[in-house]
């Protein structure tokens, strides 16, 4: 029980179904999270701004603003607070993915309330481990900082969503030793792997991308993926 006493963090819902806000209400608020629900996009964004939450739940389809461009307009602010997407539908999950926004994460509906509070706590992990690490890691001219969770490549400042920063800091804390995608869903996402490994290759490119000539990531074919100074 000690677990649950306590507020965990705030947990924003902007969801506009009645009855999936309520679920989430009453399973987060179990598990010991505060939480804050908004009914369309535009009070999301605004109640996300204002409201500093630990975490956003975001629904795709919502009036007034699509859940898309309500954290399209919370990156441009620079705020990268987790967002774990929620939609009614499996194929959009890939233009979710497409449009790099930084979600953390996505579900697809109808959903387990008890693995969306599962995901829920392990973003929030993830963004509080972070911010108790120790000091910066460099590999080849990537340098990592933990703490700030700001990452440079060959001196530039990178915008990694919580995700790829996550991904990347796994990597490079263990330089040279390769994890296969299971791994790295369990350790780096943190839950048994529900979204499949297709996942993991998908944030594995977009950080690639965003490292561009300084990349340090390395495919081990057959098995998984490294970090190590580029040969
Ligand atoms: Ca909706």
């Amino acid at each position: 029980m000690s677990e649950n006493q306590g507020v965990k963090g705030l947990v924003l819902v902007v969801e506009d179904e009645r009855a999936i806000s309520d679920l989430l209400r009453m399973y987060l608020t179990r598990e010991g999270f505060g939480v804050h629900v908004a009914t369309t996009g535009p009070d999301g964004l605004s109640y996300a701004r204002t409201l500093h939450p630990a975490a956003i739940i975001l629904d795709v389809g919502l009036p007034g603003m699509d859940g898309t461009e309500v954290c399209r307009q919370l990156r441009n602010d620079g705020d990268w607070t987790p967002v774990l997407f929620c939609t009614a539908r499996d194929e959009e999950v890939d233009r979710i993915l497409g449009l790099e926004l930084g979600a953390d994460d996505y579900i697809t509906k109808p959903f387990s309330p008890r693995e969306v509070v599962a995901r829920v706590k392990s973003v929030v992990r993830r963004a509080q481990h972070a911010a108790s690490a120790p000091g910066p890691v460099v590999i080849g001219k990537v340098e990592l900082d933990p703490v700030t969770r700001r990452v440079e490549a060959n001196g530039s400042p990178i915008s990694l969503t919580a995700t790829e920063f996550d991904l990347l800091a796994h990597l490079m804390d263990n330089p040279g030793r390769v994890f296969s995608r299971d791994q790295l869903l369990s350790e780096v996402w943190g839950y048994a792997a529900v979204v499949g490994t297709r996942t993991v290759d998908v944030h594995v490119a977009q950080v690639r991308a965003k490292l561009g000539d300084f990349d340090v990531i390395r495919t081990v074919r057959g098995v998984g993926y490294s970090a190590e100074e580029p040969q």
